[in-house]
């Protein structure tokens, strides 16, 4: 075996080991890992993603599994369902201030500070790495890549408002984007190869 095979296999037995352990930390306050990747995407989706078609999407579940994590998410008084005010066939999902609160103690906090201790350069190093992996997993199995504005071939920024700032679109919807809308994650993103590579 070359040394770039043992490489190779390592890397892949430790992504198995850390998600195998990062699943066990968030058998926590009662919840399942599930239900804790689902309060952190309704925090983070933007407005067309928090809905229960995109969190499927974004768990790599059924439906009818997703409908299970959101009931238990219900029952306890973390999420409520809201229709939109310009479709009212959509409906969104939102966060209780009860689970505002129980993400400030995320049990994968704990691996974020625990990079924090790696310093900023291995931290770069492995965002470059592991978001590049993940691209590529998500193509291989045919799933949606999700992510932000930034990095989105349908981002547009080419106008600018009366003060002379720049004015950003979403070049599906034709909708202006605010700042806080830019830092969130979206199901309708699309990487370009020249923008993430
Ligand atoms: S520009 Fe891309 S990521 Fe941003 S809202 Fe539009 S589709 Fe989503």
């Amino acid at each position: 075996m070359s040394a770039t095979d043992r490489t190779s296999q390592r890397v892949a037995e430790l992504i198995d080991r850390l998600s195998r352990l990062t699943r066990e930390l968030q058998y926590v306050d009662g919840l399942n890992p599930a239900q804790w990747e689902a309060l952190r995407f309704i925090s983070r989706a933007n407005r067309y993603s928090r809905t229960p078609s995109a969190l499927a999407e974004f768990l790599g579940t059924t439906k009818g599994t997703t409908s299970q994590t959101l009931i238990a998410l219900e029952n306890r008084g973390f999420i409520r369902r809201v229709r939109d005010t310009n479709d009212r066939r959509v409906i969104n999902l939102e966060l209780t201030d009860q689970a505002t609160d129980l993400l400030c103690g995320d049990p994968v906090l704990k691996i974020e500070n625990m990079v924090d201790q790696l310093g900023p350069e291995t931290g770069a190093t492995l965002v470059r790495g592991l978001s590049r992996l993940l691209r590529d997993m998500q193509r291989e199995v045919g799933a949606k890549e999700f992510g932000m504005c930034e990095l989105c071939c349908q981002f547009q920024c080419s106008e600018t408002d009366a003060r002379g700032q720049g004015v950003q679109h979403c070049g599906l919807t034709g909708e202006r984007m605010s700042e806080s809308d830019l830092n969130r994650i979206c199901v309708n993103f699309k990487s370009t190869e020249a923008k993430v590579s």
